[in-house]
């Protein structure tokens, strides 16, 4: 349960004054529903009103604060000019100007004769120096009323920088004083301040110093995000390397049979991550290991047998995977291997369902399957193992950690954990991601594949690329052709897949298929099917293919508006093709003018092959938020800490949370219970459910 001391600062941010309805959904868009959400938002500028020139001293396009007198107000002739006031000091005049004025308010806040303080931008207009709408007018002796250094946030359309700076004002009223969670030592060496106190001066920074990263007020609290999500990390692995594992040891007999069935040898990077993966589950303690691979390195065949090393002691083994199209191809890949082997393999998703569905549950909790291979519906409260021996995680980053967990979970003691990431994810991101699991590398492709010629041409020429595809068909090539994400809906992605679709079956006929989101899953699977037999030549789609789908026999990727993909996935995308033993092209249609992003991710692709050079670029790019294109990645995202330029902070967080774990690993004595808030303060509470007294 959350403390009781951090209860205001969960509250929603309507609670706030000032906050009404229509503000709260503007500030959910750029910060989130609840005020500490808001308390997060740190500011990415500042407005300087010291300065106080007189009027013949102001320069162009500085903010000014200056105190004037009063002179004759202007009203406009028509409407659509401006009103203008003038106003004096011991140096000279100028004018203020106004847009659709309402003059019985301007006469109120300046009247004709009196002394004010105005602040705000001083623009020259035909030499002259002017101000447009002061951002405040007070009197001469309110000037402490006056905000001499204000903020700047983050903004969204329709959100005034006022209405931020209200919502944080409230906001800010509500920390309360925390007790100290950092090490004594470490803020002295720092000279950070503490929690309560960075944050204040996070929010009030006093020069453009104060504002960059290495404030000590932001590190300090970039820090404390950091430790949060180190800490919690290293508590949850803690526990599951606290239950005891079992030692999993095979024969090898399945295994034999299923090589000899294989139509190619291992590579040494792949009998080498089998050889950790045996030692892991050999050791009694539990396997928790990442098996890193980048698309097409063959990670499939690495986690079936080590699944069949689960199955040759005895046990039982789960493989899941993201989406529907591609558990349904792994089954298709491993049921004849297995089938070779004796092994029973079973599918369940969440179109298994009736009698079916009540088959293989009982099939499995009885023993009487060695492999089960599945969606999320996986995690499913009725699904039981007899012996669940290893659990593996196939394209793991469209799954959370706590999901990876439940699945392990399903095993009761000890079952080993195999997550095989296939997008290549950088040093720092796994850390952030995965804390300390142990990692196998892939990092050798099968032999025989060819590069994949990759080309950006602009959407302008799509009919002479159209004509290019006629001649490739002629000559038996199979192609992807993917359509954008408009938007983060099925429907809008759809249409846009379907008018492709119509367009080329106009001209190539029946040889043309398609699959969205929107279909009906066994019409997707018959599609795919018939695309994997040849019979379909040029397969148009939504991002659906996007992940681990395998027709070695396509060897043209054409994406339509490369310009709205991220890196990562235009690189899963390319890795559809070039699979097989010919010679395969990608071609990046785009829409011109390219904007400075896009067009730096086309010349990456065009670059390179090499995932984790392209992982690495995505991240300098994009930020970490968004590496892999959307939110349901997976990997956390930060909202003060900048892993690219504070990867020293993240190592010392790091470092800290295994000193912490290792000498308080229930977070019971004094810096530990502070540590307990920390953790509740970043929203880490499932990490704390894995306390003896959470
Ligand atoms: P990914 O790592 O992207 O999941 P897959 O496991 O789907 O890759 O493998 C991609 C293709 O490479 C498959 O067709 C697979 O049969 C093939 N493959 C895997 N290992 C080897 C190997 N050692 N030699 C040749 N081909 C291989
Ligand atoms: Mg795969």
């Amino acid at each position: 349960m959350r403390p009781e001391i951090l209860f205001p600062l969960f509250a929603p941010a309507h609670t706030l004054p000032g906050i009404g309805p229509r503000l709260e959904k503007l500030l959910e868009r750029i910060a989130g529903p609840k005020v500490v959400d808001l308390l997060w938002h740190l500011p990415v500028g500042l407005i300087d009103r010291r300065s106080r020139p007189k009027i013949t001293e102001t320069r162009d396009g500085e903010i000014a604060s200056m105190e004037v007198t009063v002179g004759l107000h202007v009203p406009p002739r028509t409407k659509r000019l401006p009103y203008r006031i003038h106003v004096s000091d011991e140096t000279g005049e100028m004018q203020l100007v106004f847009f659709n004025a309402r003059p019985d308010y301007l006469m109120r806040v300046l009247p004709e004769g009196a002394r004010r303080i105005i602040s705000g931008r001083i623009e020259f207009y035909q030499g002259a120096p002017q101000m447009t709408h002061p951002d405040h007018i007070v009197g001469p002796d309110e000037l402490a009323d006056m905000p001499l250094l204000e903020p700047i946030y983050p903004l969204t359309a329709g959100l005034p920088l006022k209405a931020v700076q209200k919502a944080l004002r409230g906001a800010l009223i509500l920390p309360p004083e925390l007790p100290e969670w950092q090490d004594d030592a470490w803020l002295k060496a720092n000279r950070w301040q503490g929690w309560r106190a960075s944050l204040m001066a996070a929010h009030e920074p006093q020069s453009a110093a104060d504002l960059s990263p290495e404030a000590p007020a932001r590190a300090r609290l970039a820090y404390d995000e950091l430790l949060a999500n180190q800490l919690a990390l290293g508590l949850v692995r803690l526990r599951m390397k606290k239950r005891p594992g079992r030692s999993v040891v095979g024969d090898g007999r399945l295994r034999r049979k299923v090589e000899a069935a294989l139509p190619f040898a291992l590579t040494g990077a792949q009998v080498r991550s089998l050889a950790e993966i045996d030692a892991d589950m050999k050791a009694s303690h539990r396997m928790l290991r990442l098996l890193q691979g980048d698309v097409g390195s063959g990670k499939t065949v690495v986690a079936l047998l080590a699944m069949l090393n689960a199955v040759e002691a005895g046990f039982q083994a789960a493989l899941m995977a993201p989406t529907e199209i591609l558990t349904r191809q792994h089954f298709a890949t491993l049921q004849p291997l297995c089938e070779a082997a004796g092994v029973r393999l079973a599918l369940l998703t969440g179109r298994e369902k009736g009698q079916q569905r009540e088959n293989v549950l009982s099939a499995t909790a009885n023993g009487e399957v060695d492999i089960l291979i599945g969606t999320h519906a996986l995690f499913q409260k009725d699904v039981a193992f007899k012996a669940l021996a290893l659990a593996v995680v196939d394209e793991q980053h469209r799954f959370g950690v706590h999901q990876r967990l439940m699945l392990a979970e399903k095993g009761g003691a000890g079952t080993d954990v195999l997550v095989m990431t296939a997008t290549p994810i950088p040093r720092t991101l796994t850390l952030t991601a995965y804390g300390d699991m142990d990692v196998s590398k892939l990092d050798e492709k099968p032999p025989g594949r060819k590069p994949v010629d990759t080309r950006a041409i602009p959407l302008d020429r799509l009919d002479q690329v159209v004509s290019g595809l006629g001649r490739a068909l002629s000559t038996g090539a199979q192609v992807y052709w993917v359509c954008p994400l408009v938007e983060e809906s099925d429907e809008v992605d759809a249409a846009a897949a379907e008018e492709r679709y119509r367009h080329l079956q106009e001209l190539f006929g029946d040889r043309v298929g398609l699959v969205h989101g929107r279909m009906k899953p066994a019409d997707k699977d018959a599609v795919m099917a018939r695309f994997a037999a040849g019979e379909i030549a040029i397969l148009v789609a939504t991002t659906v293919i996007e992940v681990g789908v395998n027709v070695p026999s396509a060897t043209i990727m054409m994406i339509e508006h490369a310009e709205r993909f991220g890196l990562a996935q235009l690189h899963q995308l390319r890795g559809r093709v070039g699979r097989g033993a010919d010679k395969s092209s990608c071609l990046l249609l785009y829409q011109t003018p390219l904007g400075e992003t896009a067009e730096a991710r086309i010349k990456i692709m065009r670059e390179t092959e090499d995932g984790f050079r392209i992982a690495e670029e995505d991240l300098r790019l994009r930020g970490a938020g968004e590496l892999l294109g959307t939110r349901q990645s997976g990997l956390p995202t930060f909202r003060m800490a900048d892993i690219e330029t504070q990867k020293e902070l993240l190592a010392a967080a790091h470092d800290d949370a295994r000193l912490i774990i290792e000498r308080d690993p229930e977070l019971e004595t004094e810096r530990g219970k502070a540590l307990r808030i920390l953790l509740y303060l970043f929203e880490r509470d499932e990490a704390i459910r894995y306390l003896r007294s959470g």
